[in-house]
């Protein structure tokens, strides 16, 4: 058996009072040792100050759990969208704040995405998104990345496809501060073809590099290769399946990379990571894991 460490884990919350230190309690009880947050709620910029005395307080229970902090992520909110040049000035003054509480809570990664061009057409789009990124990132000097995410391609949805990502790379003057989040449903559903993966990663090599890969999102998809719907599915229960899925998050070359699971909760109510961890960990697909899920949590 080969002795590569899988970095995986799951979104999980963060509140206003408990802080990082929910966060890691809720990965900690899903058995995984990275995890991914949003530092308020995803919809909006509503954002409480960072208790340091909680962050030290996390970081040590972090390090007893065996949770690496160079591997954990933050997820911007999705009200941030940099294509469009009529918001762009809030979006890099709340990016800006992003990026400094990122750095106080000790996050070197910061997952956004793209924008959406809302009409006014992709060129104008990308532009726009490279004006924001260069804006916020030439007062910038703190260690933390940020991460574009390869989307869906729902509505006008900017980053469904590689070269998009690379044009945007290339316009970044600070694109060392830059890098990539794949998400595999948002790639099934822009199109690629996760059956043969090693060619999707090949063509991701040959336009931008895998080494700008800093973090994979690991859902199923609900829907067919190229339908930009963008829901996602449990572990092996969508039109992925679960072989794709454990040969993308087993992938030699993606070996130290936190996965990261964004799969819905089963009924709404029960979260579905502790024990699609332990399936992803056995690699062998559990046909009754959601019924598991259901009877675990009531
Ligand atoms: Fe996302
Ligand atoms: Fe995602
Ligand atoms: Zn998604």
């Amino acid at each position: 058996m080969v002795n590569n460490k899988l970095w995986i884990g799951s979104h999980v919350s963060f509140n206003k009072s408990e802080q990082l230190v929910a966060s890691v309690n809720e990965a900690i009880s899903y058995g995984a040792n990275t995890f991914m947050f949003y530092t308020g709620a995803p919809q909006n910029t509503v954002r409480a100050e960072i208790d340091d005395f909680k962050t030290i307080d996390a970081m040590k229970l972090m390090k007893e759990n065996g949770i690496d902090i160079s591997k954990v992520i933050v997820h911007a909110p999705y009200i941030i969208n940099l294509a469009n040049r009529k918001n762009l000035d809030f979006g890099i003054s709340f990016l800006k704040q992003e990026l400094e509480r990122c750095d106080q809570l000790g996050i070197r990664f910061l997952v956004l995405h793209p924008g959406s061009h809302v009409g006014l057409g992709i060129e104008e789009g990308l532009s726009s998104i490279i004006d924001g990124l260069n804006e916020v990132l030439k007062s910038y000097h703190g260690n933390t990345k940020i991460l574009l995410e390869t989307m869906a391609g729902k509505g006008s949805e900017m980053g469904s496809n590689f070269l998009e990502l690379k044009q945007i790379i290339n316009g970044v003057t600070y694109s060392n501060r830059l890098g990539v989040c794949l998400d595999t449903c948002h790639l099934n559903d822009a199109g690629y073809d996760l059956s043969d993966f090693d060619q999707v990663l090949e063509e991701f090599n040959q336009m931008i590099g895998c080494d700008k890969i800093g973090c994979i999102h690991i859902n199923d998809s609900k829907n067919e290769r190229g339908s930009h719907k963008d829901r996602h599915e449990n572990i092996g229960f969508g039109t992925i399946g679960f072989e794709n899925l454990m040969k993308i998050i087993y992938h030699p070359t993606l070996e130290n990379i936190p996965k990261i699971l964004e799969t819905p909760y089963i009924n709404g109510n029960y979260p579905p990571y502790k024990q699609e961890i332990e399936m992803i960990r056995n690699q062998k697909f559990d046909k009754n894991l959601l019924e598991k899920i259901i009877s675990f949590y009531s």
